[in-house]
């Protein structure tokens, strides 16, 4: 495997490190450390961070929120994420940029796939926030689209859990870890890699997934010198 240009998703949930909520400090410094050193590599990276540390529209919804207006506050919560990577990246000495799926200027530049690629062109890191910029969708399905529009060669999913298992390991200690696996295998085992929408994006357009562990620091410069640490999901 040899990526020169990867959509790195985040977790919004990762995000609360030990602290169980908000923004863990320590955490974000070891993302932006991480990102560094594989933008140092020469590596273009684009970045979609969820937000479910601070909001999701569909637990909103279930607390009597409208569930349109509870996913356009999830979105804004990945856009409060995405600038606190940004800052994180910025203290970390990495040129990057926000822009968003929704017009919020000055806070960051309306995305264009054009913006974001000659941005990374140029050694910046993009950071893609408010998703996809509509209701019913995920910050997954945001980096299966923005990833597919950039032309990624990869989307690498960094979780908390180190691979796809045949159930969900933190539940079940029977689980065991795929080294590799299709999407309409992921899909029709109803295995939670990412949303069936995100998923079936990635199989129509043919980007690779590779799902690993990111809150170990030194795993993303792993999967990118080529380690199998974690799952390839492909066609
Ligand atoms: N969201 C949305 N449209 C999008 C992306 C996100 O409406 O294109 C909303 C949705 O309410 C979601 C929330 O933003 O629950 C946070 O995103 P997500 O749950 O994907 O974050 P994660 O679970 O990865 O932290």
């Amino acid at each position: 495997m040899k990526f020169n240009r990867i959509l790195l998703k985040l977790s919004g949930e990762s995000l609360m490190g030990e602290q169980g909520h908000g923004i863990d400090v320590k955490r974000l410094a070891e993302y932006a450390q991480q990102i560094k050193a594989v933008h140092d590599m020469g590596v273009q990276i684009s970045i979609v961070i969820g937000g479910g540390n601070i909001f999701r529209g569909l637990s909103g919804a279930g607390k009597g929120f409208d569930r349109v207006k509870g996913d356009q506050m999830g979105m804004c919560a990945t856009v409060i994420n995405s600038l606190a990577l940004s800052s994180a990246l910025d203290a970390a000495g990495v040129k990057n940029r926000v822009l968003t799926a929704i017009r919020m200027e000055p806070i960051g530049e309306f995305y264009s796939k054009w913006k974001a690629i000659e941005a990374m062109e140029r050694g910046e890191v993009v950071i893609c926030s408010a998703g996809t910029g509509s209701p019913y969708f995920t910050t997954d399905t945001g980096s299966s689209l923005r990833g597919i529009e950039v032309e990624a060669d990869v989307m690498l999913k960094g979780t908390r859990v180190d691979g796809v298992y045949t159930a969900d390991p933190e539940k079940d200690p029977t689980a065991t870890k795929f080294h590799d696996i299709t999407y309409a295998e992921v899909i029709s085992r109803g295995l939670k890699v990412m949303d069936v929408t995100a998923t079936a994006m990635c199989m129509q357009n043919n980007l690779p997934i590779y799902v690993f562990n990111m809150d170990i620091v030194g795993n993303l410069e792993r999967v990118m010198a080529g380690e199998e640490i974690g799952t390839l999901v492909h066609n």
